[in-house]
């Protein structure tokens, strides 16, 4: 049998008669209470609701104290209050949980409500206590903090995206000379003498050229520097490309080239170095009206371990030979001894 409705009714203002302090308790509560009976055939009946829970669903407790469930919840919402009433019954504990509700033209509002069960005698839950309170000023304020965090992450992750590309310029620039688009000299020799260290390792053989444009000076004295620029950075793109991927070529100072070939024979060397001057030898470059040549003086040096104890030595026998290629005339190649 079910309790007398207005038992449960009578019972809170008999206690907030005899606790005057419950019935101020009660009303100044500033989250939602709302008490509930659960009627022995599984329904659930509201008993009580406090002024603030009143003022939430704009109704009067003498406009919802006595009914059921059904009759009190909006339809669209009664299937989740049943489901949690029921597991408060069923499990005996207090239950938390968050819901949300919205209202036409009202905003979402998100609670966070609390189910306190009461058992009688026979270890039945006879009552529910709930507390609900409105956490949508919470929810959006972490929603805001959630999508300024979002933002700062992505200006980071841009901001990152940029200063690697900084770095990677500067690495660049660190290493290449600006003009050619070449290795500067200082790069040059490192990667230079770590290829010579693999080379005697392993036993391989290597070849370096060093390159000279000839008469270079008269290019700048009759068509102005920013010809002989033009020259230079044409001359610099051709021997690039007819070198392998594997060698490395350094520009080594104002006309001057240096270039390494990994695992050459001399002859090999000899019929590259041969290649390159008969190519800028012949090699026709547009300046407006005029078309400028140049040439190429080279000298060629083999790497010997029993002589060569350096990158710098076996460059300075490459070095010597050049200055001899010149002696003899230029765009030509000599062979270091
Ligand atoms: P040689 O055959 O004896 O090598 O004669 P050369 O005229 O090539 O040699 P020299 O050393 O007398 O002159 C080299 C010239 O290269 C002088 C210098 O102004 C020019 N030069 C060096 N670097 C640059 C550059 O970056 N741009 C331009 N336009 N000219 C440069
Ligand atoms: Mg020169
Ligand atoms: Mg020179």
């Amino acid at each position: 049998m079910s309790p007398n409705p207005d038992l449960s009714s009578r019972l809170i203002s008999v206690l907030q008669r005899n606790f005057p302090a419950f019935g101020d308790l009660w009303a100044r509560f500033p989250d939602n209470l709302f008490v509930i009976r659960c009627e022995e055939d599984g329904g659930f009946t509201v008993v009580a609701i406090n002024p603030a829970q009143q003022k939430s669903i704009s109704l009067l407790p003498r406009d919802v104290v006595g009914l059921s469930i059904e009759q009190v919840a909006p339809p669209e919402y009664l299937g989740g209050i049943l489901a949690h009433y029921r597991e408060c019954v069923a499990c005996k504990t207090p239950l938390s949980y968050e819901e949300s509700t919205s209202e036409p033209s009202l905003r979402t509002r998100h609670w966070q409500t609390l189910l306190v069960p009461s058992v009688d005698r026979k270890g039945r839950v006879a009552y529910i206590l709930g507390v609900s309170r409105d956490i949508t000023a919470v929810r959006a304020t972490e929603e805001a903090l959630r999508r300024a965090n979002e933002e700062l992450e992505k200006r980071v992750a841009e901001r990152t995206a940029e200063l690697e590309e900084a770095n990677a310029r500067l690495l660049e620039q660190a290493i290449r000379d600006g003009l050619t688009g070449l290795y500067n000299r200082r790069h040059f020799f490192a990667l230079a003498a770590r290829e010579f260290g693999l080379a005697i390792r392993h036993t391989r053989p290597m070849s370096v050229l060093m390159i000279d444009l000839d008469h270079f000076k008269k290019i700048n004295d009759r068509f102005g520097h920013a010809a002989g620029d033009h020259v230079l950075q044409s001359l610099a793109m051709q021997m690039g490309s007819a070198l392998r991927q594997s060698d490395l070529l350094g520009r080594y100072g104002g006309e001057e080239f240096a270039a390494l070939l990994t695992d050459t024979v001399e002859l090999e060397a000899r019929r590259i170095a041969e290649r390159l001057r008969a190519e800028v030898a012949t090699a026709h470059i547009h300046w407006g009206e005029h078309q400028l040549g140049c040439t190429l003086s080279l000298g060629i040096a083999h790497m010997d371990p029993d002589r060569d104890v350096s990158i710098e030595a076996l460059i300075e026998r490459a070095d010597q030979a050049l200055l001899r290629a010149k002696r003899s005339g230029r765009n030509r190649m000599e062979l270091s001894a």
